[in-house]
């Protein structure tokens, strides 16, 4: 399940649906075909909430907003967030890039500008300033063509093709090669995951084990209420079967399904304890996973991204939390993005045509 499933599954704030999914439409698919909402069965209050109910519905709206905010693109709403603050080092002397306001353009666009602040204090580094104007297209076509190049990478793909492709597009026309430790670091971890079936995962923040432990209460959910049936028709037919089951087996097969179901409610809570101590993140953990998932589903469906177009249509808080959910920090020299440390420890450092 993806964390945005997560964030969407009522699961999570003690609703169980069931008679959802139609397996024979599924079968043989990637995902899952759904039954018509109407045929679902919703049990309200079905097991203790695992996450605030309140947070959920705020969690929700939020996810729910920014599709709007995406789909007809009229909101423009950028707050006072830097895109990018927090995120700019130095390329001289290391030292994090303070950002300010950039000029208004003349389409009411805001762009921040970065510089650096042992440069504005002591005035004693050469660095210049870098603006949201160059760094955003970069920035966000770079990781746009990673996603892409992940997405359509095969078994025979070349390391100079992938190199290609993580270099498509305007905003990353002056590169001409990428720094071949990082190229080879990424080449590798996508062939790896290419090699054992698995869609290779940019580096944000992971959530395998609670995914693993969800999957499991859905399978646990489902086995309990097979058995809770069983102990019924069990209890229909000694009572009124017409070739009754004599007491002695009744008795034993009661307590089966009995110890069955104990057994699984005993999982059932230890699985939820766990699950309370990885679900209890702020709104911002929340957010900035969400954002992740909303903003690489944006970059993967076009072909180049018009920064501006995608600056205009996302607020700056959420293109920053996708930014920081995979990016530790971006060096800049000279106007220039001289390379992109990801959150995994992956670096990707750019040689610049001359
Ligand atoms: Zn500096």
């Amino acid at each position: 399940m993806t964390v945005q499933g997560v964030l969407r599954n009522p699961f999570y704030i003690g609703i169980y649906r069931y008679n959802y999914r139609d397996e024979a439409k599924t079968k043989g698919n990637a995902g899952h075909e759904y039954k018509s909402e109407s045929d679902w069965i919703i049990v309200e209050n079905h097991h203790e909430p695992i996450i605030e109910r309140e947070q959920w519905e705020r969690v929700s709206s939020i996810l729910t907003n920014n599709r709007r905010i995406i789909g007809n693109g009229k909101t423009y709403n950028r707050g006072n967030v830097h895109l990018f603050s927090g995120l700019v080092r130095c390329g001289y002397c290391g030292s994090i890039m303070g950002a300010n306001h950039d000029k208004k353009r003349s389409n009411g666009y805001k762009p921040s500008l970065y510089l650096c602040t042992r440069k504005r204090r002591f005035n004693d580094c050469p660095n210049k300033y870098i603006s949201d104007v160059s760094l955003g297209p970069f920035a966000f076509n770079y990781i746009a063509n990673m996603i892409k190049a992940s997405n359509s990478f095969g078994v025979s793909t070349s390391i100079e093709t992938l190199e290609k492709k993580l270099l498509r597009g305007k905003a990353l026309s002056k590169v001409e090669h990428i720094e071949g430790v990082g190229l080879q670091e990424l080449y590798d971890a996508l062939k790896r995951s290419k090699s054992e079936n698995k869609n290779y995962e940019l580096p944000v923040t992971e959530t395998s084990v609670s995914d693993k432990h969800s999957q499991e209460l859905d399978l646990l959910l489902s086995e309990k209420r097979r058995s809770e049936r069983a102990l019924d028709r069990l209890q229909t037919l000694y009572l009124y079967g017409e070739d009754s089951i004599g007491e002695k087996d009744y008795v034993l097969e009661r307590s089966r399904i009995v110890s069955e179901i104990e057994t699984i409610n005993k999982r059932i809570s230890e699985l939820d304890k766990i699950h309370k101590t990885n679900f209890s993140l702020s709104d911002d953990e929340f957010l900035e996973k969400a954002s992740y998932f909303i903003i690489s589903q944006q970059l993967s469906d076009k072909r180049e991204i018009s920064f501006e177009t995608f600056a205009k249509n996302i607020d700056n808080r959420t293109a920053r939390n996708f930014l920081t959910s995979i990016v530790q920090n971006f060096c800049i020299k000279n106007g220039k993005v001289e390379s992109i440390r990801f959150k995994n420890g992956m670096e990707h450092r750019f040689l610049y045509k001359s």
